[in-house]
């Protein structure tokens, strides 16, 4: 049996390791285009941030592939796949499989401007483009983040703890909007704001202007701003360029069914490249973070080698700290997106406790806690469950609640 794998992040080593377990005679090709062993990639922002060092992003050592007998293929990317004889094309040649999985992660959302090509303009998605960033950090002092999603704002926040000042340009009326709902998102503004942070909102840059590097930015709204350096975190698409569209079904991201498989037999999918029917919204939804990656993998792993598992657990969550908000959300965060849900929120400004739940049909399919964020495994547990709780909604807004309580 020849396995082939392609990415070589959280899901396709998950995926790697549980085949090797399951089947110690296949063959594992892994194809991914970072050469770096294994890292955990939302760590990144905290190298950025000074927080951790670049020597701790490993999540495998580098004889990773050796101790668990996978032929690696590094630093390239695939670049087409022939799904009738099953193969992938990769360096001008082609590697056959007879189970493939696409683990290929996203790229971040181009963004349209004059000026991309200076220098001190980066993307932050790798180890690589954060230690791009590092080498230029000691010069730079004004920066500029486009985009308040989870990649700009933990680019933006990394940034100003290393002392720059930043500006953030973003669409919605506050950070962190895919994550937060609108009250919370707005505590995190003042947040940020309170800590020196430059929020605009409703305005894009449209020409970067400078000699060799960036040394400022054109917006949309006819002003200029000085800057050094630049990062772009407008969102990411999963990264599925040499997938052929006509044969296997992509919506954003390629579908799958219960047991990753897609459209096609032996192909799979796992991670931030997978859409999943997500338990809380009970609909396909691509949720592009770690622990989703890292549990599909594994999943992918075990129905690749030849033992069905289904995976119906997809959900999205978040634990975030915000100078001093603590702040965690699961599945849906904004209400007006799930037709017939009821929302229940509550706020004490004098200890700055947020929290808004969102129930559809007797059900919890949403929270957004800020500053009392202890509960929130157990709250989690009630929507990944999709526990009942029927006439206790409001009991699960008191800080007090207890898992027998609601059980
Ligand atoms: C700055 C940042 C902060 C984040 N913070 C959080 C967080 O707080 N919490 C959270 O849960 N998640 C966070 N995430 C998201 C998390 O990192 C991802 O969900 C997770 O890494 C996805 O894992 P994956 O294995 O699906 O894909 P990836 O980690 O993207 O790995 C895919 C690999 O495949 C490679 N590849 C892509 N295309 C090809 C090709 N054609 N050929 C060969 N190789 C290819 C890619 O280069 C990459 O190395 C963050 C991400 C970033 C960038």
């Amino acid at each position: 049996m020849q396995y082939v794998i392609i990415g070589n992040g959280i899901a396709g080593v998950n995926a790697a390791e549980t085949i090797r377990r399951m089947d110690p005679d296949g063959r594992i090709v892994m194809i991914g285009d970072e050469s770096f062993p294994p890292y955990c990639r939302p760590m990144i922002s905290m190298v950025l941030e000074g927080s951790v060092s670049h020597a701790r992003l490993p999540v495998r050592p580098a004889s990773f592939y050796e101790d668990w007998q996978i032929e690696p293929i590094l630093g390239t990317r695939v670049t087409g796949m022939d799904v009738d004889d099953g193969r992938v094309d990769v360096d001008g040649r082609s590697v056959p499989y007879d189970r493939l999985l696409i683990a290929t992660g996203a790229d971040p959302r181009p963004i349209q401007a004059e000026g991309l090509a200076l220098g001190n303009i980066f993307y932050m998605r790798t180890e690589r483009q954060v230690r791009r960033m590092l080498d230029v950090l000691d010069e730079s002092r004004r920066a500029l983040v486009l985009g308040g999603g989870l990649v700009g704002f933990k680019a933006a926040y990394g940034l100003m703890r290393r002392g720059l000042a930043v500006t953030m340009l973003i669409r919605s009326g506050y950070p962190l909007s895919l994550q937060v709902d609108a009250f919370a998102g707005g505590m995190i503004r003042e947040e940020l704001t309170a800590h020196g942070l430059d929020v605009r909102v409703d305005v894009a840059a449209e020409v970067f202007e400078g000699d060799k590097t960036v040394q400022a930015a054109r917006l949309s709204d006819g002003s200029r701003l000085d800057c050094d350096l630049v990062v772009i975190g407008k969102g990411v698409l999963p990264a599925l360029d040499f997938v052929p569209r006509d044969r296997l079904e992509v919506d954003l991201g390629l579908v799958v069914d219960p047991f990753l498989q897609t459209s096609v037999s032996h192909v799979y999918a796992a991670g931030d490249a997978a859409e999943s029917i997500d338990v809380a919204r009970q609909a396909r939804w691509v949720n592009a973070i770690w622990p989703e990656a890292a549990a599909q993998g594994r999943v992918a792993g075990f129905n690749m080698a030849g033992r069905p598992v289904p995976y119906n657990r997809s959900l999205s969550r978040n634990v975030i700290r915000i100078f001093d908000l603590d702040v965690m959300t699961a599945g849906v965060v904004d209400p007006q997106a799930i037709e017939g849900s009821e929302v229940f929120t509550r706020f004490d400004p004098a200890s700055r406790r947020y929290r808004q739940l969102v129930f559809k049909d007797e059900r919890l399919v949403g929270m957004t806690l800020v500053n009392a964020i202890e509960q929130g495994g157990v709250l989690t547990a009630l929507i990944q469950n999709r526990i009942p709780v029927a006439g206790r909604r409001k009991r699960l807004l008191a800080p007090d609640f207890n898992y027998r309580a609601v059980a």
